[in-house]
């Protein structure tokens, strides 16, 4: 078998969910779970949060519908809401809470003949101008949907576009607009992503939706994970599967782009971009052999990719490799690559076998 496997530790997913939970004691939570559970396998990690979570959050109804399979009465949000007219009806039989983002889904939900009211979160564009409604229209549509024979609660929703960046002027203009509207009477109000619930505690309202610190990443750039008390929940881990003594001047990988320095010796590492493991990640990003950094060298490669291991004399082939995880932070490969954390995780690719402990 190739030795390439992404081990989850579905205890750490545990532990970050009840670490977001106590920013905001009280308050309830959407454990978000788009993106097959940022990478991790959301049928795992719904099974996982069985019993703690009060909620979970997609981003569409096939994911709501591979959710519903593992977990016959859990609380289901569609974030964006339903795409298409038909997906009413299905987000009923599949009882979803869905947003409602704009005036054709508001409309289409007026239209809709429902065997059950669903619960509607009605979307503000509190100044993300991403999805949402202006407050204004918002006021008109929380009129006409209250009590009508479709909606069960009516709920209202929000996101921040800069929470990540604390202190950032817009968190506090979005946070108002936001509550400019609690004149209205909402059943619930949801506002906190991962960064707000961890810095925002004004923006908690009655339902956290935590995503990416569910997983041990750090949403902000200068606030680590261990530093926030998350434990990683992936870690990517290969092989050496060879390793080569290079002489000064002779280069390595694709494009000849690396060229040693000195006499060094080079492993080469069963993990590449066909896996999820960044292209553009520069030299010099971290990579743990045998539990001790070294330097990535040269291109990635679709299945491999190769590393620096002169002062590592002893590493031979069969050494473990960790790519990042429990003792390197994504967010620090991440940021050699020019991305974030959540991109790393969400990219890790069908190929990598999810092994499950905890
Ligand atoms: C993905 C998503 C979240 C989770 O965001 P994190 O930054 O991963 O915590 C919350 N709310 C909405 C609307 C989202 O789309």
């Amino acid at each position: 078998m190739r030795p390439l496997v992404a081990t989850i530790d579905l205890s750490a997913i545990r532990h970050n969910y009840a670490l977001a939970k106590r920013c905001a004691p009280g308050r309830q939570a959407f454990a978000v779970v788009k993106a097959n559970a940022y990478g991790h396998g959301v049928r795992e990690v719904v099974d996982a949060l069985r019993d703690e979570a009060d909620g979970f959050a997609v981003a569409c109804l096939e994911e709501a519908a591979e959710v519903r399979s593992v977990h016959a009465d859990a609380r289901i949000l569609l974030l964006e809401g339903c795409f298409e007219p038909a997906e009413y009806l299905l987000a009923a039989q599949l009882r979803l809470d869905v947003a409602v983002q704009g005036e054709e889904q508001a409309c289409a939900l007026l239209a809709a003949n429902l065997p059950a009211p669903l619960n509607v979160w009605l979307k503000l564009d509190s100044g993300m101008h991403r999805l949402g409604f202006a407050p204004a229209a918002l006021r008109a549509w929380h009129g006409r949907l209250r009590g009508a024979a479709q909606v069960a609660e009516l709920n209202l929703m929000s996101h921040f576009a800069c929470a990540d960046l604390r202190g950032d002027a817009q968190n506090e203009d979005q946070l108002e607009s936001f509550l400019g509207l609690l004149d209205l009477d909402f059943d619930q109000r949801s506002l906190a992503n991962s960064a707000a619930i961890l810095t925002i505690p004004a923006a908690h309202m009655d339902w956290l939706r935590p995503g990416i610190m569910l997983y041990g990443a750090t949403p902000f750039a200068d606030l680590s994970a261990a530093e926030l008390g998350l434990r990683p929940a992936m870690s990517l881990q290969a092989q050496l599967i060879a390793v080569h003594e290079v002489a000064a001047g002779e280069s390595v990988g694709y494009g000849a782009s690396w060229v040693a320095g000195r006499p060094s010796r080079i492993g080469t590492v069963s993990c590449g971009y066909a896996d999820g493991y960044p292209r553009h990640a520069s030299a010099g990003t971290p990579v743990l052999v045998n539990g001790q950094r070294v330097a990535l060298a040269g291109r990635v490669s679709m299945d491999m990719l190769t590393v620096d291991l002169t002062e590592l004399p002893a590493a031979k082939v069969g050494d473990p490799v960790e790519l990042w995880g429990e003792n390197l932070p994504i967010d620090e490969v991440a940021a050699h690559a020019g991305t974030i954390g959540y991109e790393l995780l969400t990219k890790v690719t069908a190929r990598v076998p999810r092994c499950y402990r905890g």
